[in-house]
């Protein structure tokens, strides 16, 4: 039974994924089979010169993109921006849905970038880059995060 049938909404076209507008929304829909959220996903691993597998649910796309990265510190960061990812869509869906505020896709990238910046930043202090830097290459500050952490304190 779904929520039209249970009465909770008035007509199918509340069903429909905020974003794009063709499919039903669920979870499996909203992060990881809508069009503009797959375009996000491509760009995030883009961004960060992976591979990105979307897997069958959310946990095992999770599971599955942070088994490619290696440095744990670097998976650290990978997390952090699937993270950031899965709650900016979120917000995003809740704005649209109860606000009918409007994003485009590649605002919702900048503001991941932006949100797993603060994040990231705020959860290591040996990450001293900037959010230039980050844009241009997270990869790189996350091991020269690493580095810095290997040598020994004198
Ligand atoms: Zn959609």
């Amino acid at each position: 039974m779904n929520l039209l049938t249970r009465g909770i909404i008035k007509d199918n076209q509340d069903c429909k994924c905020g974003f794009c507008g063709e499919e039903e929304e669920d979870s499996k829909h909203l992060f990881l089979e809508c069009s503009m959220v797959r375009w996000i996903w491509r760009a995030c691993a883009k961004w960060w010169g992976i591979n990105v597998t979307l897997g069958a649910d959310c946990w095992n796309t999770f599971q599955v993109t942070g088994r490619e990265l290696k440095e744990k510190g670097v998976r650290e960061g990978w997390d952090c921006i699937w993270n950031s990812l899965v709650w900016t869509v979120w917000l995003a869906r809740n704005q649209k849905t109860f606000q009918g505020k409007e994003f485009n896709r590649e605002k919702l990238l900048e503001l991941i970038q932006l949100k797993s910046f603060q994040w990231i930043t705020a959860k290591k202090e040996r990450y001293a880059f900037t959010l230039t830097d980050w844009f241009l290459n997270p990869v790189a500050c996350l091991e020269d995060g690493l580095r810095k952490r290997r040598v020994p304190y004198k």
